[in-house]
């Protein structure tokens, strides 16, 4: 993919075939460390593209839902075996149309590894509960099935992980999927795509149409032959995909936003909390759902944290995450890239310190991306708009607490609840936090990012409605239960009259 001459074109991936946009538009893939890099073309897709797309999946479904399980599973197993011998130049791809560092990029293809291991250890459990009748001859037992078409649409700052942590389930379940990716990484929907397609994933079984929101992503969100949809990306996006979803009572599930918080009590290991809100505030360029975009310190080590947070974020790197020196890379897009800078103005005119940051990183390696500065604010008050609202980009916000049940309050205090953390040393404050942190996943002594696939990922309040994403739980949301009686005795029997 040269960047010069005439780009690579990428197709959609349509019952098994790699097709045009029907309506022949294209639109670019660019490197966003370097946006004279041309990476490719890709679909402008259309309603009339998603229609194709469902009805192949539709078709799939008739027979991929009756293919056994275990089978299933060998064709997974393939995909993660494949996945693994193709990961250094997957995650290079990843780098060049995402921006993040290679070796963060490496964990992302890392992610949908061990989720495609994982589900295709599915294959052989997918278990059901069988359970005593209360009548005399007649068994009880309750099964999983699938349920049909899957439209997943996700964002871009996990371009293969998460369309893997949807995929992957769904599959071992026996639906079939379209996926409509990030219109910022195509790329990387496309690289799994193909390694499905050569693990022997029937055609039809899992379809790619890349395009925008409005047109591909809506489409899917309103066809009448996708009773599931799984979100992952901002609240707005999600509140209209609900919106679409419930007048037909689809399935969905929605992965939004988050402000998620660091703690760092008094009795902390103050070399580990700021190794993890350097790692939870920056890494990705703090363009995580998971990013520590607030910090919150016990006032009686305030100083000391915040001296140390702030030499450690002077001393990142930012850069193209090609190169082996670089420890942060752009923003995706230049509209990211303005919201974080609109929200350092915001920031200055609330009346919070600019510790360090606060600004574009223009000229020199810098000219042709998107690159900001980490940016640190201090004595940020928790009702500050960059203390409550995601930024999705490097910036962090401390303030000051006086105890944990301030920190907690604080902690709770936003709309969001994702991912909350803890620097403690006293095991009582530990278990505590645990207990009255309002979010979906805790960490102890740990940034607030890092999630592992066997584990349930989701979170409260306006970061999600309710369901979770991997582990056995994402099984739970690609699957209905069918409860069966068998009856064996040769009579009427009346549950709930003839065992009085
Ligand atoms: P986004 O909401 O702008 O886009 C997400 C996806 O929705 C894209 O594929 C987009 O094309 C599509 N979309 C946009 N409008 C649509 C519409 N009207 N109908 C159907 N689809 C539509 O989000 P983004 O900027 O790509 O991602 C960043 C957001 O994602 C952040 O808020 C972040 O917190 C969130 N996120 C959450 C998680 C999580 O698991 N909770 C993980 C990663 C990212």
């Amino acid at each position: 993919m040269a960047t010069t001459g005439a780009p690579r074109v990428y197709k959609n991936f349509i019952d098994g075939e790699w097709v045009d946009a029907r309506g022949g538009k294209a639109y670019e893939n660019r490197n966003p460390a370097n946006t004279d890099e041309l990476l490719g073309m890709f679909p402008a897709s259309t309603e009339e593209d998603v229609s194709a797309a469902v009805d192949a999946a539709k078709e799939a479904y008739k027979k991929w839902r009756l293919v056994p399980a275990p089978k299933r599973a060998e064709m997974l197993f393939r995909a993660a075996e494949l996945l693994v011998r193709r990961k250094e130049q997957y995650s290079k791809d990843m780098t060049r149309e995402m921006g993040k560092v290679l070796a963060e990029a490496r964990g992302d293809v890392q992610e949908a590894i061990d989720m495609t291991y994982y589900m295709a250890g599915e294959g052989r459990r997918l278990f059901g509960q069988t359970t005593p009748s209360e009548l005399p001859n007649k068994f009880a037992m309750s099964l999983r099935q699938p349920i049909g078409v899957c439209g997943m649409i996700t964002p871009w700052n996990f371009p293969m992980a998460i369309p893997s942590w949807k995929m992957m389930p769904a599959l071992i379940c026996g639906n079939t999927v379209v996926l409509k990716p990030g219109e910022d990484t195509p790329l990387s929907s496309y690289h799994l795509m193909e390694t499905l397609t050569e693990a022997g994933v029937p055609h039809g079984v899992v379809n790619l149409v890349s395009g925008d929101g409005p047109n591909a992503g809506a489409a899917l969100t309103k066809h009448a032959d996708v009773p599931v949809i799984s979100f992952t990306g901002s609240c707005a996006t999600g509140r209209r995909i609900a919106e679409a979803c419930a007048p037909e009572f689809k399935h969905y599930s929605l992965e939004m936003g988050g402000k998620n918080i660091i703690i760092v009590m008094d009795d902390a290991n103050l070399d580990l909390a700021v190794d993890g809100a350097i790692w939870g505030g920056f890494g990705t360029t703090g363009q995580r759902c998971t990013a520590a975009s607030r910090v919150a310190v016990h006032k009686a080590v305030y100083k000391e944290f915040v001296e140390r947070f702030v030499e450690r974020a002077k001393a990142l790197k930012a850069g193209d995450g090609l190169d082996s020196g670089t420890d942060m890379g752009p923003c995706i897009n230049e509209r990211q890239l303005k919201k974080v800078m609109e929200y350092v103005e915001i920031g200055k005119n609330e009346g919070a310190k600019l510790l360090t940051g606060g600004k574009r990183l223009e000229g020199g390696g810098y000219a042709k991306g998107w690159f900001h500065e980490a940016t640190i604010f201090g004595e940020c008050s928790p009702q500050m708009r960059i203390a409550q609202e995601e930024i999705f980009g490097p910036v962090v916000s401390v303030m000051a607490i006086g105890s944990l049940e301030e920190a907690l309050e604080v902690a709770n205090g936003v709309v969001y609840g994702l991912s909350a953390s803890i620097y403690t040393r006293n095991v009582n404050r530990a278990f505590t936090a645990t207990r009255d942190l309002y979010t979906g996943i805790v960490y102890i002594n740990a940034p607030t990012i890092g999630a592992e696939t066997h584990l349930p990922f989701g979170g409260t309040k306006q970061t999600g409605n309710g369901h979770r994403e991997a582990a056995i739980a994402a099984i739970d949301f690609f699957t209905e239960w069918k409860t069966v009686y068998v009856d064996y005795s040769d009579r009427l029997q009346r549950a709930q009259i003839d065992n009085a």
